[in-house]
C-alpha cells in the first residue's frame, strides 16, 4: 500500500486529492493536511467583499466530503519536509502541528510514499509598513477578509447616504504583488454596486497596481481578437476603465501606508502619495514557509525552496536576461529535481522567472507583476501531478502527465458587477498562459484563443462556474467530468 500526502486543501491540492483518490481506490491510502476545516471557492470572494454573497455560500466543511470519499484529513498546518526520513527511518515524512480536531497545538510526523506541496501562497502583508486588515487596509483573498472588506464598504455607503465624498483606493499594495484579477474584478464590482444604489457620483475611485500598462495582469498583458479585430489589452483595459471613470496609477510600488494614505514610489523614481477613505490592496504573495530537513537533521530549505519560499521543480532556474526567457523554462512535470517522490501545484511551486518584463526603479526598486498561477491552471496542474503519482505507484518510472503553463491555455471570467440581467463580466481567453515567442513570433500567443469581451453573457458564466466548482468540490455525482 501506498501513501500520498497532499498539503493544502485549496483548489489545486483539493483536486489532487480527489483524483490520486479516485485512481488509487482503497488499494491506497491518501492524506490531506490543511489548517483550515473549510474550502473556499476563492474567485466568488469578489462578491462577498460587496456583499453580494455571505461567507457560506463560497465555503463548506471539507471532513464530511473527505470521509465520503475515503480520505483522510488532518486539520493541521505542515511545519517541515523530511524527505530522506531521519535517523530513525528512510521514509520521508513531514511534521505538522495540528489547529483542529481537538489536537490544536501538537505536533505529528506523517510519513509519506508521494508528497504533494499544494499549500498555495502566504499573504505577506508585512513586506509593506500599514498594509492589511490588521492595519489600514482590506483584503478579499480569503472569506473572513472579504467580509470585513465589505463591513467596511457598508460604512462607506452609509456616509455617502449622507451626502458624504468616499474616496476607494484599489490595487496592489508592493512592486512585487501578482492577482492583479481580483483588484481589477473587486474595483468593478465596488463601482457597478454604488451605481445600483444611486451613490456613484459620491465616489472617487482609483486604481493603484505595479502593471507597467493597465491590463498586464502579470502575463506581460495581451493581444486580443475582439469582433473581428486585434487589440491589446491595455486599450481594451484603459476603454473599460475609462468608461466607469475609474481612475488609474501604474507603474507603482506602495511603500507604506498610513491611516488613510498609501505612500508609494514610482518606476521614475518619484515619491508620491494618494488619500484614500477605503482601501482593499493585494498583498505580496510567497511562500507559507515550509522547512526542509536533511536525514541527519542539516537544514536543507534552501536546496528545496527558492528564495521566495516556493519549491523548486522541474523549471530552468537558470538566471538570465529577458531576453533569453523561453517557455521551455517552465515546469511541465511539477516533480523535484532532487526528491523524485516530490511534487508541488498551483501556487507552491516556484516559477522560474515572472512573465510580465522585470522593471527596476531609477532608486533601485522592483516594480513589476510577478506570475499569476490562477485557478484553473492550478486545478490542471493538481489533477497533472495526481494522475502521475497515481502511475508511477503502478510501476511508472517518471512522471507521466504534463501540464506546462507555456502549452496551457487559460480561461478568465473577470466579474464586473454581479446582477441576472445588470451584471456583467469580461472573459478573457488565452493560449498559453506563457507566451511563445519561437512558435507564436507575433504576439507571443495564438491570436485565434486570445480573446476578450464583456458582457451580461460573462456574468452568467461566472455565476455557473461558481456553482459548478462548488459541485465538483463537494465531489457530488459525476464530479470527475466538470473540466478543472
Ligand atoms: C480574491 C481572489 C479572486 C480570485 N479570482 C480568480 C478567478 O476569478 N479565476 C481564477 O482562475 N483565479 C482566481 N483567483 C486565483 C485563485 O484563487 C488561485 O489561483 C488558487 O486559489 C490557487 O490555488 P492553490 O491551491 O495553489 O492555493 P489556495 O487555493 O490558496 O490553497 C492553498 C491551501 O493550502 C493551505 N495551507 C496553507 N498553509 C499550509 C501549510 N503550512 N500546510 C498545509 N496546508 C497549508 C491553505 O489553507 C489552503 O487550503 C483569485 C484569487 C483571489 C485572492
Amino acid at each position: 500500500m501506498a501513501r500520498v500526502v497532499v498539503l493544502g486543501a485549496g483548489i489545486s491540492g483539493h483536486t489532487a486529492a480527489m483524483f490520486a483518490k479516485r485512481k488509487l481506490g482503497s488499494h491506497h491510502e491518501v492524506i490531506v493536511v490543511s489548517p483550515n476545516s473549510k474550502w473556499n471557492w476563492i474567485p466568488s470572494n469578489i462578491w462577498v467583499g460587496v456583499g453580494q454573497m455571505r461567507p457560506e455560500d463560497v465555503i463548506f466543511e471539507l471532513e464530511p466530503v473527505y470521509d465520503k470519499l475515503g480520505i483522510s484529513f488532518k486539520q493541521a498546518k505542515a511545519i517541515s519536509i523530511h524527505p530522506e526520513g531521519d535517523t530513525n527511518s528512510n521514509n520521508g515524512f513531514v511534521t505538522i502541528e495540528y489547529t483542529g480536531q481537538g489536537k490544536e497545538g501538537q505536533n505529528e510526523q506523517v510519513a509519506y510514499d508521494y508528497l504533494i506541496n499544494a499549500t498555495g501562497p502566504k499573504l505577506n502583508f508585512a513586506a509593506t509598513e500599514g498594509l492589511g486588515p490588521d492595519k489600514f487596509t482590506q483584503s478579499v483573498c480569503t472569506y473572513s477578509h472579504a467580509q470585513e472588506a465589505n463591513e467596511h464598504f457598508q460604512v462607506a455607503i452609509e456616509k455617502m447616504k449622507k451626502g458624504e465624498t468616499q474616496r476607494f483606493l484599489i490595487g496592489t499594495g508592493h512592486g512585487m504583488c501578482t492577482c492583479q484579477g481580483a483588484a481589477f474584478e473587486y474595483i468593478f464590482n465596488i463601482d457597478h454596486e454604488l451605481r445600483a444604489l444611486g451613490l456613484r457620483d459620491k465616489a472617487e475611485l482609483t486604481w493603484i497596481s505595479n502593471e507597467y500598462e493597465l491590463g498586464d495582469f502579470g502575463v506581460g498583458g495581451m493581444h486580443i481578437k475582439r469582433g473581428g479585430y486585434i487589440t491589446n489589452g491595455k486599450i481594451f483595459a484603459e476603454s473599460l476603465f475609462t468608461e466607469r471613470e475609474l481612475h488609474w496609477i501604474t507603474r507603482a510600488h506602495v511603500n507604506k501606508i498610513e491611516k488613510g494614505i498609501a505612500h508609494y514610489e514610482t518606476l521614475e523614481g518619484e515619491d508620491k502619495s494618494v488619500e484614500f477613505d477605503f482601501a482593499m490592496l493585494i498583498p505580496p504573495f510567497a511562500g507559507v514557509g515550509l522547512k526542509a530537513f536533511g536525514k541527519d537533521g542539516t537544514d536543507i530549505t534552501s536546496q528545496l525552496f527558492a528564495a521566495n519560499g516556493f519549491l523548486k521543480v522541474d523549471a530552468d532556474y537558470t538566471a538570465k536576461p529577458f531576453e533569453k526567457w523561453s517557455a521551455n523554462d517552465w515546469p511541465k512535470t511539477y516533480q523535484n529535481p532532487i526528491y523524485k517522490n516530490l511534487f508541488a501545484c498551483g501556487i507552491a511551486f516556484a516559477p522560474p522567472h515572472a512573465i510580465s518584463k522585470p522593471l527596476v526603479s531609477t532608486k533601485g526598486v522592483n516594480i513589476f507583476p510577478t506570475p499569476p498561477r490562477t485557478g484553473m491552471p492550478s486545478g490542471i496542474i493538481g489533477k497533472a501531478v495526481a494522475l502521475s503519482i497515481v502511475d508511477m505507484i503502478n510501476g511508472a518510472n517518471e512522471p507521466t502527465h504534463l501540464a506546462s503553463m507555456a502549452h496551457m491555455g487559460a480561461a478568465c471570467v473577470a466579474s464586473a458587477g454581479k446582477g441576472l440581467f445588470g451584471g456583467a463580466a469580461a472573459s478573457i481567453t488565452m493560449y498559453p498562459v506563457v507566451p511563445d515567442y519561437e512558435t507564436y513570433p507575433e504576439y507571443g500567443r495564438d491570436i485565434n484563443y486570445t480573446t476578450g469581451e464583456i458582457g451580461t453573457a460573462g456574468h452568467w458564466i461566472k455565476e455557473i462556474l461558481h456553482h459548478m466548482f462548488l459541485y465538483k468540490a463537494k465531489a457530488k455525482p459525476f464530479w470527475f467530468i466538470i473540466p478543472e
